[in-house]
């Protein structure tokens, strides 16, 4: 059923092979950061319409109390990270680089760690409707940074059926290893969120895919499997974007998405490791979503590492706890090659962020390296991964033919993945042409 390189492990074509700096994160036991003094919670912290609060200022909240209600079906609520007072919604900075809504919450001194909202919950005597209702309560979002609504992605399409789930657990940016880390330390939870996703989609089978570099991943699931063959693990090749939707279904199952179509279409539902382990441990306890694990890394941070995170901890306070030593003054949220860059300190962590990357100056100069003239090598074709060409992409962009590049050269078939940017030896930002002629489209078409 799988793809197989040379080397004997499934995998898709193109794509590239960036340094991973995962070792030292990847080895480091998950550690818990203190509360902040006040946390900046966005009410948009997922794809869809943002949630509406349902507390007002100066209210007192206790740790996992909802705190907001979801607005129709694509919508999640959001829990109260920690004990305190409603100073009030305010507009904050956010990662996406705009300012929005959030519920500013001030921590009590000494609030406690415990969750002192959530009621337990028999998953198995729920019907698959009720499930479905449950994890939309529980506020999850897709983890890996997608942010959209897991019930959502869990409610197949009345006219489509899917027949496996494919779990991702590749993590394939440079860097992070948050992931990596929920594999290795929360397996039995991440078993029973893969079964709660099987009950609710309708699947009998899924097969989780590790990439070829966290083989104690691979064993420690292996060791963990049902016995009933319903679930298996599948290592696959390292290589960037091995952990996007439609790669990881290729090397996995062979099966191609159609162009502009979504996975659904050809049996297959995906959700991400990190996001089905945190449903296996809050559905049975009934709580919400109110922290995740990031990664913190790069060679400003002292204490890189992963770290469990109070939804809503402005970036700066999770720099001060791991010991920052730099002058940047931009961060990544996220990893190296999809985040976006941010430079407000007050910026909060929230429910997509993955990573927060401290890179140095020679680093961050790098995208500011001097753009020379394409000179037709063709590396960036052999790196594109959806058999693009972002040479030819990029002169239209100069151009600015960018109905011509959606209507003749499958520019929408981009998932800006940057691998094209990243080896063209011109310095030219592909990937940001892109995503300015994406941006200019939908504008037109509004
Ligand atoms: S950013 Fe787009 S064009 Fe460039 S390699 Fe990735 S998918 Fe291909
Ligand atoms: S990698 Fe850069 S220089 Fe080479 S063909 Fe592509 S755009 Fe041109």
């Amino acid at each position: 059923m799988s793809l197989f390189n040379l080397f004997g492990r499934p995998s898709f074509n193109h794509g590239i092979h960036p340094p991973s700096n995962k070792t030292v994160t990847g080895k480091t036991p998950i550690r818990r950061l203190p509360f902040p003094g006040m946390l900046v919670i966005p009410l948009n912290q997922h794809i869809g319409k943002p949630a509406i609060p349902i507390i007002k200022k100066g209210e007192e909240v206790v740790r996992g109390q909802p705190i907001a209600k979801a607005d129709g079906f694509v919508s999640v609520p959001i829990h109260a990270p920690a004990t305190g007072r409603i100073k009030g919604i305010e507009l904050m900075p956010t990662a996406q680089g705009r300012n929005a809504p959030s519920i500013l919450l001030e921590v009590y001194e000494g609030a406690t760690q415990e969750v002192l909202w959530g009621e337990e919950q028999t998953i198995g005597d729920m019907s698959d409707e009720a499930l479905r209702q449950a994890i939309q309560n529980s506020g999850m979002v897709g983890l890996g940074g997608a942010a959209f609504p897991s019930h959502v992605k869990l409610t197949i399409p009345e006219d489509k059926s899917v027949d496996t789930l494919v779990v991702n657990g590749c993590e394939c940016e440079p860097y992070l290893s948050c992931d990596h880390r929920m594999m290795l330390e929360h397996p039995r939870a991440l078993m029973r969120g893969i079964r709660y996703a099987m009950r609710a989609t309708g699947t009998k089978q899924a097969v989780i895919g590790i990439e070829d570099n966290k083989m104690d991943a691979v064993e420690t699931l292996r060791a963990n499997l049902p016995r009933d063959g319903s679930i298996s693990v599948e290592a696959v090749e390292t290589k960037y974007p091995q952990g996007s939707e439609k790669m990881l279904i290729k090397s996995l199952l062979g099966r191609e998405v159609p162009a502009g179509g979504i996975p659904a279409e050809i049996g297959v539902v995906v959700n991400n490791v990190g996001t089905l382990a945190a449903l296996g441990q809050l559905l049975p306890k009934g709580e919400g979503l109110i922290e995740r694990v990031i990664t913190v890394a790069g060679p400003g941070v002292k204490h890189p590492g992963n770290y469990l995170v109070p939804l809503g901890t402005p970036i700066g306070f999770v720099l001060d706890q791991v010991g920052y030593e730099g002058s940047q003054t931009e961060f990544i949220l996220g990893g190296p090659m999809m985040g976006p860059a941010v430079s407000a300190l007050d910026t909060p962590v929230t429910k997509g962020t993955s990573g927060l990357l401290v890179l140095n100056e020679p680093d961050i100069e790098s995208e500011t390296l001097r753009i020379w003239p394409c000179i037709k090598c063709a590396r960036c074709v052999d790196a594109c991964p959806m058999h693009l060409n972002p040479s030819h992409l990029g002169q239209l962009a100069a151009k600015r033919k960018y109905e011509t590049m959606a209507e003749e050269f499958h520019l929408n078939d981009c998932f800006e993945c940057g691998s094209c940017s990243y080896v063209c030896p011109s310095n030219i930002p592909l990937v940001q042409y892109f995503r300015i002629a994406k941006a200019i489209n939908r504008e037109q078409a509004a």
